[in-house]
């Protein structure tokens, strides 16, 4: 009934996609061989890098996520490794499948749904390895089905405190951008990440970033698919001629604008606009969860990605909430994926392109619905979210005015 207009896209991914990111997109295809591709293909290197806090290597791949996890894994696993998949939801899980389907053994320490990764227990599995068979930890900044954050630096000094040396690799996909990363920092040794959540892009590109250790690795690994070897992607001179097949002529471009736009903003504003705007999606749903049966489902805030929200309902009533939004609304939200029943949770992706009006205007949108079906809920959740984004305004205006002069224009401008 109230649809018509412009449809907006809540779901972890693929995100909302800026008309800056769409226009450049919108060229005529490039020569390939020479010339401009090459150059910007050439810019978005060092950028990647920073964005992830590296100073080592990226490899850039036509994939999804999928695609990049399967990249990383293969160039330092094979069949007769082990690795260690520490999961806080679906996503850690497939990517273990994936190392299996590759021949690794698989060992899993799993956290359930809606905490974050125990780093004391990571430290007891790891020094009880004493023969040192876990070749690979995999873990996930944050898991996207559940929302979950997880603690990367710690993770890897509990590696440290049990003196085990196996590559910490970390799955970005979900929130490249949005959380806070800093791979050399934090002491991971391979990231992977896709281009189509905090990246603005459309879906198309995985991207892996790999330091040196990593790459000592892949040096004695016997064998590594010849598509998958990340050795001849950071080779300027084989990358930019043969981009391993055709490149991705439209989505480099897509990539370069989205680039552009986080340094425009500045990557600490990006972050503390996402952080601000989970907040009060947060604060919405405490109002709402004061009656009735909506949870959010990681209780605890630090553990809570700042990209994606899970929350639930019950049984049957999140699938109906999400049917009406996207009919009689125009918003679509994300399924209950990997959790049980389905049909109680749903997502909220708050990741990349988004804004004050687009929280608000789905927020609003979820209220309705709540109202619509019946379904009992507490009041005042949009004062709450508007409170939050109001008085977090308010409060940077403040914090800008005792700042040097260079930070006061980048904030306050
Ligand atoms: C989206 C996502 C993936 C999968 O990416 P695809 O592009 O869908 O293959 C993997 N891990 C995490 C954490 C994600 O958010």
């Amino acid at each position: 009934m109230f649809a018509n207009g412009l449809t907006y896209l809540a779901i972890p991914g693929p995100s909302v996609m800026p008309d800056r990111v769409l226009r450049a997109m919108h060229r005529a295809a490039p020569n390939i061989y020479t010339g401009e591709l090459h150059e910007v293909t050439r810019s978005v290197i060092p950028d990647l890098k920073a964005l992830a806090g590296t100073q080592h290597n990226v490899a850039i791949y036509i994939g999804n996520g999928h695609a990049a996890w399967e990249a990383a894994l293969s160039n330092v696993i094979g069949a007769g490794d082990t690795v260690l998949v520490l999961a806080t939801g679906r996503f850690c899980v497939g990517w273990g499948e994936m190392a299996e389907g590759l021949g690794a053994t698989v060992e899993t320490i799993d956290f359930g749904n809606s905490n974050a990764v125990d780093l004391a227990q990571v430290e007891a599995v790891l020094k009880a390895d004493t023969e040192g068979r876990i070749k690979a930890v995999l873990t996930v900044l944050v898991d996207t089905s559940t929302g979950v954050l997880n603690d990367i630096k710690g993770i890897r000094a509990a590696m440290t405190a049990a003196e085990h040396d196996a590559l910490l690799m970390c799955d970005c996909i979900a929130s490249l951008g949005c959380d806070e990363y800093y791979m050399d920092d934090w002491g991971v040794d391979i990231t992977v990440s896709a281009c189509q959540k905090g990246l603005m892009t459309p879906p198309g590109l995985g991207l892996v970033w790999f330091n040196d250790k990593a790459n000592a690795v892949r040096e004695k690994t016997p064998k590594v698919s010849r598509y998958w070897d990340w050795r001849p992607r950071i080779d300027a001179d084989e990358y930019w001629k043969f981009f391993d097949g055709t490149a991705p002529t439209h989505h480099i471009y897509g990539l370069r604008e989205a680039l552009d736009m986080i340094s425009e903003e500045g990557m600490e504003n990006v972050w503390a606009r996402h952080e601000g705007l989970a907040q009060a999606i947060w604060a919405a749903i405490d109002a709402w969860s004061v009656e009735g049966p909506m949870k959010i489902n990681v209780a605890n805030p630090d553990e809570r990605s700042r990209a994606v929200t899970s929350l639930s309902l019950e049984e049957g009533q999140a699938d109906a909430l999400r049917a009406w939004c996207e009919d009689t609304m125009g918003v679509t939200l994300g399924i209950g994926l990997g959790r049980t029943p389905a049909s109680a949770f749903f997502r909220l992706g708050h990741m990349g392109h988004v804004n004050g009006h687009m929280v608000l205007g789905f927020l609003g949108t979820i209220d309705a619905g709540l109202k619509a079906l019946g379904i009992p809920h507490g009041k005042g959740a949009l004062d709450a979210a508007s409170q939050t984004l109001a008085d977090l305004a308010r409060a940077r205006g403040t914090a800008c005015g005792g700042k040097a002069k260079a930070k006061v224009d980048q904030c306050c401008g």
